[in-house]
């Protein structure tokens, strides 16, 4: 079985296998979670995202993909980066957001990680509505996170708002 747990707090502080960041498509660091995580992990994190960059993801990673580097100082072995949808009024980008879930597990499931921190993703400066965000956030985890796989799924909720949240929607059942 995989627990689904909630923690308010800083995600940069957290102890898990891999620490997923809400990162911006360039890989090169940006604010919220992004900044925090490149801030306390140190420069091997930026480093390794440079070389992505170099390689795989010259364009930079697409909305909605996830990509694994070291965690640099974190208590992780991994950050898994992945690029939320900019909230948008008039088009439905839900499936985008519930695509950020998707492969940051499968990312995690393939580097062998069992317990991965989460973050909100997409509800600080690109906007969604933190509760539509929760209810994704929880839905899209209940149905990928393999329980063969992980041991605990955790999303780390930066304040109060947050935190209630992602209670309600884990309540949703
Ligand atoms: P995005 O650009 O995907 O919206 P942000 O990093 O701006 O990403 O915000 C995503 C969520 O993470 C927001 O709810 C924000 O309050 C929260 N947040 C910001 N810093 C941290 C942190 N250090 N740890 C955990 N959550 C954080």
């Amino acid at each position: 079985m995989t627990a689904i747990t909630l923690v308010q707090g800083d995600i940069t502080r957290q102890t898990a296998d891999a620490i997923v960041n809400a990162a911006n498509s360039s890989l090169l660091g940006g604010g919220g979670v992004d900044g925090a995580i490149h801030r306390n992990g140190g420069p091997q994190i930026l480093e390794a995202c440079r070389r992505l960059r170099a390689s795989h993801y010259g364009k930079g990673l697409p909305t909605g993909q996830a990509v694994a580097t070291t965690a640099g100082r974190l208590d992780a072995q991994y950050v898994i980066h992945t690029v939320g949808p900019v909230w948008s009024a008039t088009e439905d980008r839900s499936d985008l957001l519930e695509s950020c879930y998707r492969e940051s597990l499968r990312v995690a499931a393939e580097v062998g990680a069992r317990t991965v921190a989460f973050p909100a993703i997409s509800t600080g400066v690109y906007r969604w509505p933190l509760d539509d965000g929760a209810r994704i956030a929880v839905r899209t985890v209940r149905k990928h996170a393999v329980p063969s796989a992980f041991d605990e799924i955790r999303f780390v909720l930066f304040d109060a708002r947050a935190y209630e949240a992602f209670t309600s929607a884990l309540a949703e059942g």
